[in-house]
């Protein structure tokens, strides 16, 4: 067994079916990340458009059943590419990216999950709609571009405790009648979870330590 796949079974042990595990593999191989998929498990996050189309369509080959999530910000002129790759995109956050998702979607045939990015925090240079926003812009993804949203996402500050974040966005989710909430990642998926969390995105905790900051 492999270090990520012994840390892999450590974290399933802690979810303990309470919510969905989506693996971020992000600046990872593909050979790092085999191992993982081989103990069997289906989902995945990137943040990077690039990055996924190097390692996925490789993976997807020699693995079935394969779940990708789009969990970094997307920009408009990567939609068509971002929407071949991905199976779920979480990081819709304004209505040029809902417009152009929803675009491609139509063009591909192709309808995938989405979560709106709700900048909880306010913080002026993370991605992600500001709450008091959310109501208007996921009536503008639904009314004006047919966007099948099925739930929110967010990333709290680093600094400070991250459970009043987790308890906004799932206060949020249940006004809108949106199932899916994503949120916690490898320091706070506990807390996520007790909070409601539906999809945790743990990435270092299973692949161990990333060689710099990403976004
Ligand atoms: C990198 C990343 C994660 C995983 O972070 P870890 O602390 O390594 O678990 C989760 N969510 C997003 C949006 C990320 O970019």
């Amino acid at each position: 067994m492999t270090d990520a796949v012994s840390r892999l079974a450590a974290i399933q042990a802690r979810i303990a079916g309470r919510a969905a595990l989506v693996a971020v593999s992000k600046t990872f191989s593909a050979g790092e990340i085999e191992p993982v998929l081989q103990a069997g498990q289906r989902l995945f996050g990137e943040n990077r458009v690039q990055e996924a189309a190097a390692k996925w369509p490789g993976l997807r080959v020699k693995f079935g059943g394969v779940e990708l999530h789009l969990i970094g910000p997307l920009q408009s002129n990567k939609a068509a590419e971002a929407v071949a790759l991905f199976d779920v995109i979480q990081t819709i956050d304004r209505p040029k990216i809902a417009e152009a998702v929803a675009k491609e979607m139509k063009k591909a045939g192709k309808r995938l999950r989405c979560l709106i990015q709700v900048n909880t925090g306010h913080e002026p240079q993370k991605a992600g709609i500001a709450p008091e926003a959310l109501d208007g812009f996921l009536r503008q993804c639904r009314e004006d571009y047919a966007l099948p949203v099925s739930g929110l996402m967010c990333i709290p500050p680093v600094e400070g405790d991250p459970r009043p974040h987790f308890k906004a966005l799932a206060e949020m989710a249940k006004r809108h009648g949106l199932k899916e909430l994503s949120m916690g990642m490898s320091g706070d998926f506990e807390t996520a979870i007790e909070e409601g969390a539906t999809l945790v995105r743990v990435g270092s905790a299973i692949f161990g330590s990333r060689p710099q900051i990403t976004r």
